[in-house]
């Protein structure tokens, strides 16, 4: 079928068109086939479909299906719906902010404002708060760059609780309105149906809180981004358009970048209302760390909104007994050097593992640490080196940031998300079999080779303080397995 419609898009002539159609009727006679035909022969005649496809709900088309969303409270998406402002979910933490909800409020801030000029308009951070005894942080809210806060809190919300935050977050965005039907609920302080944007933290409790919400709102998000940005975006696809072979023109459109394909490619999530069904609040989770911390302005003005709705005890299912803090594991910050491996141990996991205690043991100040690739990794490490090997030691968008003098990183291929927790090491020297692995683009020092045999060598030279190894610029990597990294350093 997708050939078939990809070759009538090369035919121009109508009566060609109409050939193919007459002998498809009188073939295997198809339906979708023959909407390809009719379509395009609409769109070289300049033509309009006769009638618009009357939009039927999922539940009515397939009443026999039992649809995965029959049972949400808000399946219905809304129709020329009102949507304004960018909401950011702020999380809080052991009564306190976390800085990921302070990061998303810069950022949401420099997005309206932009917003604003760009679309002559008057949209509005606003800032949502849940928990127990919420409110005091709305002024802080208010000081990294919300217009308003909107806070529910009750002591029975001093721990995230997936339900009742869900059904929270889920009545402060239609604010009491039926889906659908006499929307917006009253409020005097908003006249929309919906947010127009949401951000979460991509923490556990966001990313949890984001997905459920967004099925619930009807809409979709981007999870895990790390860029946002506002902009139009031309769309011919025509489950957008509703027209094959046009273009349309989406405004206002949230762009959400995320690192994707392990980490190697980025891809630009946008979230587009179909002909006949919105999807709005358009929302991501944020990485945290992904957007600077804004400097707190205390001058800032805001209005604070109580959100009332009565919590079901429905929603409290899980009771919370008790609860421990986990001790802090392995702090990797702060250290000297880092020797950090990768899958490149593969062949001898606990030799690998056993290399990099070596090497740490050669500085004062080094610790050893890992890639994800190790963590989620099936090796079979024997007991004297495993410890080295856990989460709690993993480097990178979801383990530590470290900022070494000296990072050693051995078998590691650079994926976006190793980088984020090391770039910022003064001297980066990976070691790596691949001559085109990405880490070279980022490492002061790229010794093309083994790691069985390089770190042996590089233990040696430091216990000796003589180095054997040849220096050579780029491009020499034929004739010595040492190689300077593109910024040209030469290395001896
Ligand atoms: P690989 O990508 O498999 O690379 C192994 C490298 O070793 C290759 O370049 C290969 O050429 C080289 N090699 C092979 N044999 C040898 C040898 N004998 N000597 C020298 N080199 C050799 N990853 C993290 O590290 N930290 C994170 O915090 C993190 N968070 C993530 C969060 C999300 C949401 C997602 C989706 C992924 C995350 N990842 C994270 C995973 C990340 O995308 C990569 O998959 C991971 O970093 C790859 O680990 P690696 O470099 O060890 O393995």
């Amino acid at each position: 079928m997708a050939e078939l419609g990809n070759a009538v898009q090369n035919v121009d002539e109508v009566e060609t068109l109409e050939a193919i159609l007459d002998a498809e009727e009188s073939g295997e006679n198809r339906e979708t086939a023959k909407n390809l035909i009719q379509s395009r022969i609409e769109s070289v005649s300049g033509g309009e479909r006769e009638e618009a496809e009357a939009a039927v709900p999922p539940e009515e088309k397939h009443p026999d299906l039992d649809h995965p969303t029959a049972d949400k409270r808000h399946v219905r998406a809304l129709e020329d719906g009102t949507y304004g402002d960018m909401w950011v979910y702020c999380e809080t933490q052991a009564g306190a902010l976390i800085d990921v909800s302070r990061e998303m409020l810069g950022k949401a801030r420099e997005l309206i404002d932009g917003y604003n000029d760009d679309y002559d308009a008057d949209e509005r951070v606003v800032a949502v708060l849940v928990g127990d005894d919420v409110e005091k942080h709305a002024e802080e809210c208010i000081a990294c760059g919300a217009d308003v806060v909107v806070y529910h809190e009750d002591d029975r919300l001093d721990r995230f609780q997936h339900k009742a935050y869900t059904e929270i977050f889920c009545d402060m965005a239609r604010w009491g309105g039926d889906p659908g039907e006499g929307n917006p609920g009253e409020a005097d302080w908003r006249d929309y149906d919906e947010p127009r944007y949401v951000v979460f933290p991509a923490t556990n409790n966001g990313r949890d809180l984001s997905a459920q919400v967004q099925a619930e709102l009807d809409s979709g998000l981007a999870s895990d981004c790390s860029g946002l940005f506002i902009e139009d975006a031309v769309i011919s696809n025509p489950v957008k358009t509703g027209q094959p072979g046009t273009n349309k023109t989406f405004e206002r459109v949230l762009h959400m970048k995320r690192p994707d394909f392990s980490g190697f490619e980025y891809s630009t999530i946008l979230c587009l209302d179909n002909p006949n069904r919105e999807f709005h609040p358009q929302g991501a989770s944020v990485i945290p760390g992904s957007f600077e911390l804004p400097d707190p302005d205390p001058d800032l003005e805001g209005e604070v909104v109580e959100h009332d709705v009565a919590l079901d005890d429905g929603w409290f299912r899980v009771e919370v007994t008790e609860f421990d803090q986990l001790e802090a594991g392995v702090d990797l910050t702060g250290h000297d050097v880092i020797v950090a491996m990768g899958r490149g141990i593969g062949a001898d996991p606990t030799r690998g593992m056993e290399l990099a205690v070596d090497l740490a043991d050669c500085f004062e100040d080094a610790e050893i640490g890992v890639t994800r690739g190790i963590v989620t990794g099936s090796y079979n490490f024997e007991g004297h080196v495993e410890q080295y090997t856990q989460e709690e030691r993993q480097i990178g968008e979801t383990g530590q940031v470290v900022e070494p003098d000296l990072y050693v990183a051995a078998g590691i291929s650079g994926a976006v998300q190793h980088k984020v927790g090391m770039d910022e090491s003064d001297t980066i020297v990976a070691i790596n079999t691949d001559p085109e692995a990405r880490i070279r683009d980022f490492s002061d020092y790229f010794i093309e080779g083994d790691l069985f045999e390089v770190l042996p060598r590089l233990i040696d030279a430091i216990e000796t303080g003589e180095l054997d190894l040849g220096a050579v610029t780029d491009g020499g990597r034929d004739a010595s397995e040492t190689t300077a990294s593109d910024e040209g350093d030469t290395h001896e």
